[in-house]
C-alpha cells in the first residue's frame, strides 16, 4: 500500500483514515494501557465540567486517548470509564431515550457485501422494493404503533433504487398524516453517492444521512466488498465529505463491529470523527454500533473478530468519552439485556418495534424472507416504552431541533448554553404524552403519566415548566399535537 501521510483535514481516505497512524496508536495504547496515572488523567479530562454561565462542557478525547482508555485493563479504572460515560450521558442527555424505526425500502442491491444478506449473489433471497402505495401502508403501520422518527434503508441498485425513487418515498412518508400520527423525521441510510444526489436530499427534507463504513481497515475493506460500486473503499468513506458539501449537516458513522479487530476498527471511527470536525467544524451527529449478526446466508461465525458483550460495552463508554456531544444508536441487533447495558455507557438512541425486511410492518406475524438480519429485541414498541421508563428512562419521539431548522451543532449549543432541561426535557415529556394518549396499553399509560408528572417538576424554568404542562393537558383533551421548544 503507498504510503500515506495522516491528516485530519485532507479530503482523501487513506490520510483522514490513515492505516499507519491507527498502527502506532494501536503500539502506543498498548504500551502505555496501564499506566495508572495517563488513564486518570485522560479520565479527568473527558468529564463534563460547568461553564460559570450554566450549562456544562466536555473537552472530548483524541483518537490516541481513547485508544489508550479502550486498552487499559485495570479493573478499576475501567469501572471508572463507564462511571464517566454515565456522568456525560447524564449531563447531555439527561435520562432521555429518542426513539426510531428502520424502515426498509427495498433488498434490491448490486454490491458483493459478504456479511450481508442483500449481496447480489444470494440467490435465495426474494428480491422486493415497495411500491409508493405499499410505502403509504407501512408509515400508517408505523404511525399506529406510535412511531414519528424513521430511518430509511436501501440495497444499493441504480436501475431499481435510483436516487428518484428514494426521493419519491421520502416524499410519500412525509405526506401519510393517518389519525393523529406522522412522520416528522426521515433519516437516511443509503449508499455513497454524488454531491449532487445528496444536495437532492437535503432537499428532500431529510434529518440525518446515515452510512456505516462497516471496516476502516482498507484491506479487510476490499476483501469483504469484493464486488460492486462499494468495493470503492475511498468512495465510500468520503461520502460524509460530499454529504456535507451538498449541504447535510447531520451526518451518521458507524461500524459493523466483528468485521475486523474492534481496537482498529473504533481509532478509526474516532479519527473519522475528528476529521469532520476539523474540515466541516462539525463532528458527527450520530454514530451507531451494530454487530454482525446471523441472516439468510450469512453466518456471524464466519467473521473470526466478534466481541463480547463487556467489550461491546466498553466500546460504547469509550466513544461516550471521546465524543461526548454525538448521540450514539443501539438497534434491535442487540438483546434487551445488552441494550439495557449500553443504555448506562451512554447510548442515546434505540429503535423499538423493528421489522427489518421489506414490507414487514404491514404483516400480522414477523416475516423473515427479506429480512437484513435477525431482530434479537423482538418487543414491540409499547413494550420497549414501558421498559425505558420503568428503569427511569424518559422514551422521547422528539424531532424538535430539525423542524426547527437547528441542525449540525445546534444539539452542542443547547449543551453548553445549559438549555438541555429547558428544551429537550419538555419536548421529550410533550412528545411521550402524545404517545401515551394516542398509541399506549392502559398499563403503559399508567407508568407513563406517573413519570411525566415526576419529570415535568424537573424542568427548571417556571414558565417552560408551566406552558408544557399547558400543552400537556391540550394533547390530552384535544386533538392538537406537535407542540415543541
Ligand atoms: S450492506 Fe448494503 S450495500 Fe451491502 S449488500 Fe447489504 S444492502 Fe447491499
Ligand atoms: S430539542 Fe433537539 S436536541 Fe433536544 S431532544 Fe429534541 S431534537 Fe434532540
Amino acid at each position: 500500500m503507498a504510503a500515506f501521510k495522516y491528516d485530519p483535514k485532507s479530503l482523501v481516505a487513506d490520510e483522514f483514515i490513515n492505516d499507519a497512524e491507527i498502527r502506532e496508536t494501536l503500539a502506543w495504547a498498548e504500551a502505555h494501557k496501564n499506566d495508572a496515572a495517563l488513564v486518570d488523567e485522560i479520565i479527568e479530562k473527558a468529564r463534563p465540567r460547568p461553564r460559570p454561565e450554566g450549562g456544562c462542557t466536555c473537552a472530548g478525547l483524541t483518537h490516541r486517548e481513547a485508544s489508550l482508555l479502550l486498552a487499559c485493563e485495570i479493573p478499576e479504572k475501567v469501572e471508572r470509564i463507564f462511571q464517566v460515560a454515565e456522568e456525560i450521558k447524564l449531563a447531555f442527555y439527561g435520562n432521555r431515550i429518542v426513539i426510531f424505526a428502520p424502515l426498509y425500502l427495498s433488498n434490491y442491491c448490486v454490491n458483493g457485501c459478504l456479511y450481508c444478506p442483500y449481496h447480489l449473489k444470494n440467490k435465495t433471497m426474494p428480491r422486493r422494493k415497495l411500491s409508493q402505495d405499499e410505502v403509504r401502508a407501512e408509515v400508517v403501520a408505523l404511525q399506529d404503533m406510535g412511531h414519528k422518527r424513521l430511518a430509511i434503508e436501501s440495497g444499493e441498485d441504480p436501475v431499481h433504487n435510483p436516487i428518484e425513487y428514494i426521493l419519491d418515498c421520502i416524499k410519500t412518508i412525509y405526506s401519510v398524516h393517518h389519525k393523529n400520527g406522522d412522520i416528522r423525521r426521515v433519516n437516511v441510510n443509503i449508499a455513497a453517492t454524488t454531491v449532487e444526489n445528496y444536495r437532492k436530499l437535503k432537499e428532500a427534507g431529510i434529518g440525518t444521512y446515515i452510512l456505516f463504513q462497516e471496516t476502516y481497515h482498507k484491506e479487510s475493506y476490499l476483501r469483504l466488498h469484493p464486488t460492486g460500486p462499494k468495493h470503492d473503499y475511498n468512495w465510500h468513506t468520503e461520502a460524509m465529505d460530499r454529504a456535507m458539501e451538498g449541504g447535510i449537516d447531520d451526518v451518521g458513522l458507524g461500524v459493523l463491529f466483528g468485521l475486523e479487530l474492534y481496537k482498529y476498527e473504533f481509532a478509526g471511527l474516532v479519527m473519522h470523527a475528528e476529521h469532520l470536525e476539523a474540515v466541516h467544524g462539525v463532528g458527527p451527529h450520530t454514530i451507531s454500533v451494530p454487530r454482525v449478526k446471523r441472516a439468510d446466508d450469512i453466518d456471524p461465525d464466519a467473521f473470526d473478530n466478534g466481541i463480547s458483550d463487556e467489550t461491546f460495552a466498553k466500546i460504547a463508554a469509550c466513544i461516550r468519552l471521546a465524543v461526548p456531544y454525538t448521540g450514539m444508536i443501539v438497534s434491535t441487533r442487540e438483546t434487551e439485556k445488552v441494550r439495557a447495558q449500553l443504555l448506562r455507557c451512554g447510548v442515546s438512541q434505540v429503535s423499538g418495534g423493528s421489522r427489518t425486511s421489506v414490507g414487514g410492518y404491514t404483516e400480522q406475524e414477523r416475516p423473515h424472507e427479506t429480512e437484513q438480519f435477525d431482530v434479537s429485541d423482538q418487543r414491540t414498541l409499547d413494550d420497549v416504552v414501558r421498559w425505558l421508563m420503568e428503569s427511569d428512562h424518559v422514551p422521547s419521539f422528539c424531532t424538535a431541533c430539525y423542524r426547527a431548522g437547528r441542525t449540525g451543532d445546534r444539539f452542542m449549543s443547547l449543551c453548553k448554553t445549559g438549555q438541555i432541561l429547558n428544551c429537550c426535557h419538555p419536548n421529550a415529556l410533550m412528545t411521550l404524552a402524545e404517545y401515551l394518549v394516542d398509541y399506549a396499553t392502559p398499563e403503559t399509560k399508567k407508568v407513563g403519566w406517573a413519570m411525566i408528572e415526576r419529570e415535568l417538576a424537573k424542568i427548571p424554568k417556571e414558565n417552560v415548566r408551566r406552558v408544557a404542562a399547558e400543552n400537556i393537558e391540550a394533547i390530552k383533551n384535544s386533538d392538537r399535537r406537535d407542540f415543541r421548544f
